[in-house]
Parts: structure tokens; sequence; C-alpha cells
């Protein structure tokens, strides 16, 4: 071993922030899920949709053209311009398309250049518990500290701007949260996020506004952060492809902040992708001009399966909110006496049905499943066949 080995050895192969990061608890059981034959998977979080097909022909036709070279760091020109259009469209916020939006690879790592952008060592960034499992680890490997604030089922998960304040310390650079939320498909009405906007303001926070399914809403309108007064300086507003246009395995997304802001998400972003992938850019230019006939179809079709599974579930005893928005219901398994590990473990194994673990969000999640319905209504029908049946096997005499 030569002395350069010796000391890496010594010091340990694996880095103290990546030894920190917490285990994804949805990994582990995915790996369950794949270990066992002819299982349902509610458990992913992605359309089951394939992407439209004038959106994957765009793609296909800009290789064809030769378009196969890295595009501008910020992402096409266009693709920009139609995202600063589409947004003030819906929802009246202006974005300059050259200086304040960048096209990313997925949310993804939208989320990791806002926290990199904007987070020293040790400061605090507060979000909701449950949340999507990437935000924790995000804000992790940036330096900083997640500081969970609970969301509760008798809230229908929704954070309350009190209990976001009682947290703040000197040391509190941000709030981040998504919503419509994954896991709970919970969604914030436009006066809680006023409260939470006049939380920001007094105590001058940023705010990480992650998007991404804000067109898979039923029944409410979407508010965007950045569109509430005084908002658009302070918020760095991510927004994606996955989901509205089941783009998943395209790896898109943008990210909208004021111009410095961008600039320094840009600096990151430049050393670590350069750019979104140039196809996929393509695809998503299509996905804005002529995608939302898609959007509506799909939308349409989710909110039959939610109606149809919050009914069933509630029916059977495993207690739901109606979640307004995302493709997630995330019922008590309390009825069954069970811990949500063991629940989801015991129907994987008993009736080939996967869910998720609550505890997989954070420990708020306890006691709950995330179920997926972005999956076929009949086989989504049969799923819940099979997880009534144990439920009346399992629940207390
Ligand atoms: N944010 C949330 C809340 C998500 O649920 C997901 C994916 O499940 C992502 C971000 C990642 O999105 P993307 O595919 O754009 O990287």
């Amino acid at each position: 071993m030569t002395n350069h080995q010796e000391h890496l050895t010594h010091r340990g192969a694996i880095s103290q922030h990546v030894q920190a990061l917490p285990a994804s608890g949805i990994r582990k059981f995915f790996d369950l899920i794949n270990s066992t034959d002819g299982v349902i998977s509610l458990g992913v979080g992605e359309p089951d949709f394939v992407t439209p097909q004038g959106i994957r022909n765009a793609a296909v036709k800009s290789i064809d053209d030769g378009l196969t070279h890295y595009t501008s760091n910020y992402g096409l020109p266009e693709l920009r311009q139609l995202i600063a259009q589409h947004l003030y469209k819906l929802y009246g916020v202006e974005y300059d398309p050259a200086s304040e939006v960048i096209i990313t690879t997925g949310v993804s790592e939208a989320i990791n250049l806002a926290m990199l952008a904007i987070v020293d060592r040790g400061d605090e960034v507060i979000g909701p518990d449950p949340s999507y499992v990437a935000y924790l680890p995000t804000v992790l490997l940036a330096g900083g500290v997640y500081v969970p604030v609970p969301t509760l089922a008798e809230n229908d998960f929704r954070m309350k701007a009190e209990d976001i304040e009682e947290l703040i310390t000197p040391r509190t650079k941000a709030i981040f949260f998504g919503y419509p939320c994954n896991p709970t498909g919970a969604i914030m009405e436009h006066d809680d996020l006023l409260a939470v906007a006049e939380v920001a303001k007094r105590h001058n926070l940023f705010v990480i506004s992650d998007e991404i399914y804000d067109r898979l809403v039923y029944g409410v309108e979407h508010t965007c952060f950045a569109s509430l007064p005084d908002m658009k300086d302070r918020t760095l507003l991510m927004g994606g492809f996955s989901k509205a246009y089941a783009m998943t395995g395209w790896r898109l997304g943008y990210t909208c902040a004021r111009r410095d802001l961008t600039e320094a998400m840009m600096r990151v972003h430049q050393y670590i992708t350069m750019s979104a992938p140039t196809a996929a850019q393509y695809a998503g230019l299509e996905a804005m001009r002529n995608g939302e006939e898609d959007v509506r179809g799909m939308v349409a079709e989710y909110d039959r399966r939610r109606q149809m599974m919050v009914g069933e579930l509630n029916d059977m005893g495993l207690t739901c909110f109606e979640p307004k928005g995302a493709f997630y219901c995330f019922p008590s398994v309390a009825i069954t006496g069970m811990s949500d590990e063991s629940f989801s473990e015991a129907l994987l194994i008993e009736e080939k049905v996967a869910v998720v673990p609550g505890s997989a969000f954070g420990q708020f999640g306890v006691g709950h499943v995330r179920i997926c319905y972005a999956a076929d209504y009949d086989e989504l029908v049969d799923a819940l066949k099979r997880v009534r049946r144990f439920v009346e096997r399992h629940r207390p005499k």
C-alpha cells in the first residue's frame, strides 16, 4: 500500500457528509418489491402514462436533425421564453427568460442548486415533515440543517405559518416546501401561503418552492408562491416536466429566481451538469407548445382514480383525508394496529401490493402509508380489493 492509500484508508473511504446522509427508507423497500414476483406496485411516484407521442417525436426529430450538442448553460432560449410565458399566463408572475431562468436536469438538480447557492454551513432550513425524501439530504449535502415542521392529518397535512415561526432562529436561512405535497397529496390554500409569506417577510427569509406538481390539482387552483405580494424576490421557484407531462425519464426541470440568485445557481449548474440534456429540452419545447390537452386528459384521469381510491380507503377503515393534489393518498393504518412498516411489508408479502411506509418521509409520516394512484384504473381496483382483504384479516376482532 502506498503512503497515499494508507492515508486515505486511515481517514475512511467515504466522506463524512455522505456518511451523515440517512439511508432512504424508500430504497430499502424497493429492494424488497423488486425481489417479489407479480406485485402491483403503487409505490413509485411517477406517472403510469408514457410521454405523449408528439413530445417524443420532437425529441427524435431533434436528434435526426443533428441537434446533439450542448445548449447554452442556461438552456435553450426558446424554452426559457416559453416557461416564462407559461408562468405569466398561469400565475401572473414575470421572469426575464434571459437572466432569471435556468433549465435543469430535473427538479432534483434544481433543488440542489438552490441549496448550494444559498446555504452556508450550519444554516437552518425549515421544511415540512413528512416531505419528499430528497429534501432533508439536499439540505445536509449543502452543509445545512433541515428543521422539520410537523404537518398533521387533522390539519390535512398543511404547514401552519405559526408552527414555522416558532422554529425560526438566528441561523434560519430559508423555508423549503413543495405543494401539492409528496407524500401526502396535501395542498396549501392561498391564505395558508399568504401567512407563510408574511413570516418570510417578517424574518427576512428565502423561500424555496418546489412546484413540480402545480398542474396536478383537483377542484382547486394552484397558487404559485412567487406570485404572492413581494414574494418574487425572495422565492427560488422550482418547476418541472416529470409529473405534468409524464416525462420522468427525460430529466428536465427549471429554476426561476431573481437575477443574482439565478447567477449563483448558474455557477453551480455549469460545473455540475453544464446543461440539461439537449433532446429532452426539445421535448420540453414541444410540451410547452402543444402539451396542454395531454395534461388536461391525464389530470382528469388521475382525478377519477383519486376519487375512487379515497372512497375505497375510507370505506375499508384506512382513514384518509381528501388529497387535492399530486397523485398520492396517505391513509392512516391505525385500524390494523400495525406500524406503517409492518403494514407495508405484510401487505407486500401476503397480497403482493406495494405501498410505501409513511415513516420513510419523516417522523410525522409514522402510522400512514403512501399509495400512488398513477396506475391503471383496473389495476388500482384490483389492488384495493387486495388491500381490503388484508385489512379485514388484520383488523383486531
Ligand atoms: N420534487 C418532488 C416533490 C418530487 O416528488 C419529485 C419526484 O418524485 C421530484 C421533485 C423530482 O423531480 P424530477 O424528476 O424533476 O427530478
